[in-house]
Parts: structure tokens; C-alpha cells; sequence
């Protein structure tokens, strides 16, 4: 492994001049672009930048494949060492010890940017950590990583789920891989309520962590209202708001094999016997309701990212609206609506002005109670914001 950060192993990048902007913002992100030229090893997994100067800027890992060419650790004269690479983990890992306790055994454990690890990605659902490794130079590095995981987490099984868009852009293997005893599949203990999570066959990793304190909100206003969990998932949201007291729940999702999973998570929880779990098109389903003449207490909306691409943002804010004015109109006098953005080229401007205009064509009286976004243990770079997707408001309907 150490003869990976050996200086004749190093790729040696020079930065363009006029391009210091860049590094004095400390984005972690070095495009192409922004490179004059290269020299060292093409198979090199970390880099160093020097200014035109020949003065040390930047150091981090490589890939010859990426437009973002070198992600950066650090900025100045420290240079990438592998000792830097396990005091950055073994900090994020710190940072969750107060997170993970007899309620809650399922956290993110790296967030990239947010922990000035750019490129990976951790998460542990109980006794399974689940990596994911988005670029060339960490690749090479992985004996390293998976040495602190195991040291640190002492998790059952290490799931790597390489099927992510940006290896496949890397040229990097996309075959998954287990490494330890049994299968991905565990059952978590999120806030005392428990979820099967199984990493190899859900999407993204599984469950979204990120909705954790969104999730326990939901609870605390659930009392005495009939749920509604519009793009429901496995259920999360639904689980929590029974959890709370909720009369009813109905959870609405486009994947039966989704709603499978939700079921058997009410199930867990001994809670189905007020459910309702339902396999449709969401947008189709809130007309339905519409029609039918239910109403709710309280409403979740958390779809996926409608906005995967800037071009799309405007269809997607169509989307956002005509789900949330439907929402809106599902809802009793003083019912609360909990609804989410995930993409992030949606800012949090445009989607309130999408809540705005939701709400005038609805016909109803709204207020803003809180913004809301990711968990604790998603942090997010201030040199990097790409990383805070996800946005939402809780607003009640006064009227
Ligand atoms: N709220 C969930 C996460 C939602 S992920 C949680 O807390 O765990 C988005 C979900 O939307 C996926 O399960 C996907 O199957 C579903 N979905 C996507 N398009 C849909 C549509 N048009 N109608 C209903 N569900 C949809």
C-alpha cells in the first residue's frame, strides 16, 4: 500500500494559470480544465498541484478517466499520506459515536465532501458497512480503507456497491463484493423502531439515512391524524408516524417490490393493523383520493430527484407542484404536509417558490413551520454545496 504515496508513484499536475481562484476557494473538485499538464504514472491513485510557480497547492486522488481530475484532501504544502486518509475516517467515525446507541444502530459514516473525504462514501446499517468509492485514485487505496472500517466498525460484512454512474464513467469494475460472513442483508435499529434493509438489491444503499430527523418529526405530529406516505419505500416514514399514534397510514409507492418491503417493516413493528399500502402512480393516486373524498392529517411527499439534469429542472418543477397542490388539497383544517426535494439542482429558492404556487392554485391557507434537510451525520462542505440535495419545508394548512 505505502508504495502508492511514494513520490515517483505521484502524479505531478500543474495548475493553469488564473485558475488559483479554485484553490483558494478550497473546492475539492480540480477539473481538466483547470490543469495545464501532467506528468508521473497514469495509473498514479494520488496527485499533488503545484502552481505555475512550482509552489504545492493541492494534494489528493487522481483519475486520468474524470473530468474532476484530482479530488483534493488537502490545500497548501500537506500532502495526501495515508495517515491523513485514516485520521479523516477515524474522525467522521468519531463524530457518529453519539449517534449510534441502543435506539439507533444505522448511520452515515462518511459523507465525501462533508468530511473531506471526496469520493467516499460509508454507511452502516447494524453489523453491514456499506462503501461506496466513486473514483479511480480511492480505488487503488481500498486495502487501506477497508483496514479502518474493520478496525473501527467491526461490522459482520463489508458490502462494496460499485454500481454507481461515476465508476462506470471511471472505467472502474461494477460487479459488487462481499467481503465477510453471510449476505447485505440486515435488520437496523433506527430510533427504536427496527427496518430490514438489504443493501444488495435497494436503491441507493438501502434506506435513507439522510431522513432520519425527518422520520422522527413525522412521529411527533402524527398523533390522532390519518398518514399519508406518498413515495413511500420501504416504508419509513409510515412506520414512524404509527409509531407516533397515527389513526391510519396508507403508503403509496410505484414499486410493489417497495411496498413488499413496507409491509413487512409495519409488520416489525407491529403496526400494520392500520395500514394501507397501495402500488400506483403517485401523481394518478392523489387524484384518486381526491375524487374519493379521503382526507388527511398529515402528509408526507418525499419522491425521488424529478431534476436528475440542469435541462430538467423546469419539468420537474412542474412535477413538484402538481403532487403538492393535490397533497394540499388531501388535507384536513390544521393538517401538516412534509414535503422534500432530493435534487439538487433544485435550489431551496426555486422549490419554495414551487410550494408557493402550489398552494395558490390549491386554494388553501399554508404557513411554513420549518425548513428542513439532511441529518446530522450528512454533513456538508461549505467549499463544495453541491452536496446539500436535499431540502424541505413542514407547512400546515391553516384553512
Ligand atoms: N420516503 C422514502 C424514500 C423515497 S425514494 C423513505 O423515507 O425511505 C422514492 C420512491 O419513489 C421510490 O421508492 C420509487 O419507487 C418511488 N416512485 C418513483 N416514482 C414514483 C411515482 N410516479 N409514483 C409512486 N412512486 C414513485
Amino acid at each position: 500500500m505505502d508504495e502508492i504515496f511514494i513520490s515517483s508513484n505521484r502524479k505531478r499536475l500543474a495548475l493553469k494559470r488564473g485558475k488559483e481562484r479554485i484553490i483558494a476557494n478550497r473546492h475539492p473538485w480540480i477539473f481538466a480544465g483547470a490543469i495545464g499538464s501532467e506528468s508521473g504514472p497514469d495509473d498514479a491513485a494520488v496527485g499533488d498541484l503545484f502552481d505555475a510557480n512550482g509552489t504545492p497547492v493541492a494534494s489528493g486522488f487522481y483519475s486520468p478517466r474524470s473530468e474532476i481530475r484530482l479530488r483534493a484532501l488537502s490545500f497548501g504544502e500537506e500532502k495526501l499520506t495515508p495517515e491523513l486518509i485514516a485520521q479523516r475516517m477515524n474522525t467522521a467515525i468519531a463524530r457518529r459515536r453519539t449517534l449510534l446507541d441502543t435506539a439507533t444502530n444505522a448511520v452515515r459514516v462518511i459523507n465525501a465532501e462533508g468530511d473531506e473525504l471526496s469520493g467516499l462514501v460509508v454507511d452502516l446499517y447494524n453489523d453491514v458497512a456499506v462503501i461506496e468509492v466513486a473514483n479511480a485514485g480511492i480505488d487503488r487505496i481500498k486495502p487501506l480503507i477497508l483496514d479502518v472500517i474493520r478496525r473501527e466498525l467491526k461490522p459482520r460484512l463489508i458490502y462494496l456497491s460499485n454500481d454507481l454512474p461515476a465508476r462506470r464513467l471511471e472505467q472502474l469494475p461494477t460487479e459488487p463484493e462481499s467481503i465477510g460472513e453471510g449476505t447485505p442483508a440486515t435488520t437496523i435499529l433506527e430510533n427504536g423502531l427496527r427496518f430490514e434493509v438489504d443493501p444488495a438489491s435497494g436503491q441507493k444503499t438501502g434506506f435513507f439515512l439522510d431522513q432520519r430527523e425527518n422520520r422522527a418529526l413525522a412521529q411527533t405530529l402524527a398523533s390522532g391524524r390519518r398518514v399519508l406516505n406518498l413515495f413511500s419505500y420501504t416504508g419509513a416514514f409510515g412506520v414512524y408516524a404509527a409509531a407516533g399514534g397515527a389513526t391510519f397510514v396508507e403508503n403509496v409507492d410505484g414499486s410493489d417490490l417497495a411496498i413488499d418491503q413496507a409491509r413487512r417493516n409495519h409488520d416489525l413493528n407491529a403496526s400494520s393493523n392500520i395500514t394501507r399500502f397501495t402500488v400506483a402512480d403517485a401523481f394518478a393516486h392523489v387524484r384518486h383520493l381526491s375524487s374519493t373524498g379521503d382526507r388527511f392529517g398529515l402528509i408526507v411527499c418525499d419522491p425521488p430527484a424529478f431534476a436528475k439534469r440542469r435541462v430538467e429542472v423546469d419539468r420537474a418543477a412542474r412535477g413538484y407542484k402538481d403532487v403538492n397542490l393535490y397533497a394540499m388539497r388531501l388535507l384536513d383544517r390544521d393538517g401538516f404536509l412534509l414535503t422534500f426535494s432530493c435534487s439538487g439542482h433544485m435550489s431551496l429558492d426555486l422549490f419554495q417558490k414551487v410550494i408557493f404556487a402550489a398552494a395558490v392554485d390549491a386554494g388553501r391557507r399554508v404557513s411554513f413551520v420549518r425548513r428542513l434537510t439532511a441529518a446530522t451525520d450528512h454533513p456538508v462542505s461549505i467549499y463544495c454545496p453541491a452536496g446539500e440535495y436535499l431540502k424541505g419545508f413542514l407547512l400546515e394548512v391553516r384553512e
